[in-house]
């Protein structure tokens, strides 16, 4: 008889505010620039899902939005993806920023009636940041916490022990080789939005949806056609820029990033367009590919 080794499997949801860290720690834990981390906050607007496979563990880790409070259409969308995450998960890990001191707990955080389901692992993030005597004061104020450093990979090996050991015995659920089970498009905008957010100042990127309205992958090169939706006409001209070297710009850059996912040679044919207010429009909100609240009846 052939001996079956046991293997575990299962949900990993970093949840935290946003700027915690988590896009950067889900990087770090599959170890592949899958999601977007940027200094400024709510840049990942939906769960990006990254698999981690050893020999006989796979985690599939989500990333969520933020606990937000709902202000506008476009938070709600974000507060329904990361309520969404908690329900699936198998464990949660709680992210929290080390620098604001000791953190209220999730439920307190996230205004949760109900505890989640999933054991809850409290990281402290961004230790490296700390003087000693700041972190032993941390440890006596959350004595079962784990420090962390997302950036520097302190404490990571830690915090994956811990994981495994909170997962269900389980087969593996995705092929061993799969770093993610989203479509290629949905990381090539992430891509033309990252950068976006890079070469703007502050006000317009929180503006900029980016859609994918055509990728043909069959083609050589890869043909991809986006558009970025901006609020209003001032916007537009400011990402166009002069004599349209800005959108020149953010399209190269862009085409760099998307070159190295694919694997292959892209065609970035990128385009603005003004959808007044779509940030506060539910039925855009929608068609530009956001789930809302009252979607998730099902
Ligand atoms: P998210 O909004 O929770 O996804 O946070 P991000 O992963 O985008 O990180 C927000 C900012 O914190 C970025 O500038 C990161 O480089 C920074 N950051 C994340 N982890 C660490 C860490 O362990 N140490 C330090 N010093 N900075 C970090
Ligand atoms: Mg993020």
């Amino acid at each position: 008889m052939i001996p079956i080794a046991m293997t575990r499997a299962g949900i990993v949801t970093v949840v935290g505010k946003p700027n915690a860290g988590k896009s950067t720690l889900l990087n770090r834990i599959v170890g592949q620039k899958l999601s977007i981390t940027s200094p400024k906050p709510q840049s990942t607007r939906e769960r990006v899902v990254g698999i981690l496979s050893t020999a006989d563990t796979q985690m599939i880790v989500t990333d969520t939005p933020g606990l937000l409070n709902p202000r506008y259409a476009l938070q709600r969308a974000m507060q329904a993806a990361a309520r969404r995450a908690l329900d699936d998960a198998d464990v949660i890990v709680y992210l929290a920023d080390a620098r604001d001191g000791p953190p209220p707990t999730l439920e307190d955080a996230a205004g949760l009636v109900t505890a989640p389901r999933a054991p809850v692992l409290l990281a402290l993030n961004k230790m490296d940041t700390l003087l000693p005597e700041q972190r032993a004061a941390l440890a006596a104020a959350r004595p079962s916490a784990l420090p962390i450093s997302a950036r520097t990979g302190d404490g990571i090996d830690a915090l994956l022990r811990r994981l495994t050991d909170a997962l269900p015995e389980s087969p593996f659920l995705y092929p061993a080789d799969d770093i993610a089970t989203q479509p290629l498009r949905f990381f090539a905008s992430e891509c033309i939005r990252e950068t976006a957010l890079e070469q703007l100042d502050d006000e317009v990127p929180y503006s900029v949806a980016c859609v994918i309205e055509e990728f043909r992958e069959e083609r050589h090169p890869v043909y991809i056609r986006a558009v970025m939706h901006v609020e209003r006409e001032s916007q537009k001209r400011i990402l166009i820029g002069h004599k349209g070297a800005r959108i020149r710009d953010i399209g190269r850059a862009a085409r760099v990033r998307i070159e190295e996912l694919v694997g292959a040679a892209v065609y970035l044919d990128l385009w603005v367009k003004v959808l007044p207010n779509w940030r506060r429009d539910a039925g855009m909100l929608r068609r530009l590919g956001y789930r809302l609240p009252e979607d998730s009846a099902s």
